[in-house]
């Protein structure tokens, strides 16, 4: 991921890091790779702009302020608004005082939402929680019958009503009372496309367990349009963070550059792969860094 964007700003990074001194011209040189790799990695143009411009004040200041090393000056300034642009700081999750703590997954059908959920659980678990997953996506016949397999897997319970989704959800926040477990991760149906019937059945499921994080899984490979379906259902939920997966086939990575500039929501999560361990928690400096080579 990021292959292109890295490529590119390593190169420009070479060029000015080091220089005693930086005209206005060789900033504008360097603004205007800048603009042109971020554009190529598919990041949404106002975000574009707004990074440019702030990378570009703190650069006009380093020409002026007769730093020991402008370069770099600009390049820590490409640095913080990568980071920026990433979300920031990384989300760390606050446990409810009245357990379970109640975690919606909500997405489009096929952007990831099921083996996601499953590798949230196992997360939970590596952080000494007991989850318990439910299976509220009754759209899609095979939707439940994979959670129960992934479940096993994981070695963590799966509960589901094959009646009602909302009801399933109802009763899946009560069988984690009973049951004891302390964090309850819903997997909701996904529509190929946004639709009103979807948006009501997940904003229904959302009101019966009442969440205290709601995580929005978008396909990175879909790039710009993830970041639409992004906005969409913000309007509708209110989307605490962004699980980002299939980050491993999304080259150019303009959907994680965007998002959070967009929904004012950061990246919570990242997932790189099929399998169940290949998921993390979002660190926007460690990736910001690693873009900067
Ligand atoms: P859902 O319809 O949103 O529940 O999507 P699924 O969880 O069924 O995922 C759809 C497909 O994407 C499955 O084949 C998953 O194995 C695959 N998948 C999910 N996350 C990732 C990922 O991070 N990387 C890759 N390469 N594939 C993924």
């Amino acid at each position: 991921m990021f292959d292109n964007l890295s490529g590119r700003l390593e190169g420009i990074v070479k060029k000015i890091r080091g220089k005693g001194r930086l005209t206005e011209a060789d900033v504008d040189e360097v603004m205007k790779e800048i603009r042109t790799a971020l554009l190529e990695a598919d990041v949404n143009v106002t975000v574009v702009r707004s990074v440019c411009n702030r990378i570009r004040e703190h650069a006009i200041g380093a020409t002026r302020s007769q730093a020991l090393d402008p370069g770099q000056q600009v390049v820590k300034a490409v640095n913080d608004e990568l980071t920026r642009a990433l979300g920031g700081e990384t989300l760390s999750i606050t446990y409810a005082s009245k357990p379970p703590t109640v975690v919606l997954m909500a997405g489009l059908q096929g952007s990831g939402k099921t083996t996601n959920s499953a590798k949230l659980a196992s997360w939970f678990k590596a952080q000494g929680r007991q989850p318990l997953l439910v299976g509220a996506d009754l759209q899609r016949p095979a939707a439940v019958e994979q959670l129960r397999t992934l479940g096993a897997q994981i070695d963590v319970p799966v509960y589901s009503d094959p009646e009602d989704p909302v009801l399933t959800a109802h009763q899946g926040l009560e069988e984690a009372k009973r049951l004891g477990r302390d964090v309850l991760i819903v997997d909701t149906a996904g529509r190929l496309s946004i639709d009103a019937e979807m948006m009501e059945q997940v904003r229904l499921i959302s009101g019966a367990v009442d969440p205290d994080y709601t995580f929005l899984v978008i396909d990175a490979m879909t790039g710009q349009d993830a970041v639409q379906t992004a906005e969409a259902f913000h309007e509708t939920l209110k989307i605490d963070g962004v699980i980002m997966s299939k980050m491993d086939g999304d080259a150019r990575g303009g959907a994680a550059l965007s998002v959070k500039e967009v929904i004012g929501r950061p990246i919570a999560f990242a997932s790189t792969g099929e399998k169940l361990n290949e998921f993390e928690q979002f660190h926007p400096d460690r990736m910001a860094g690693r873009i900067l080579g």
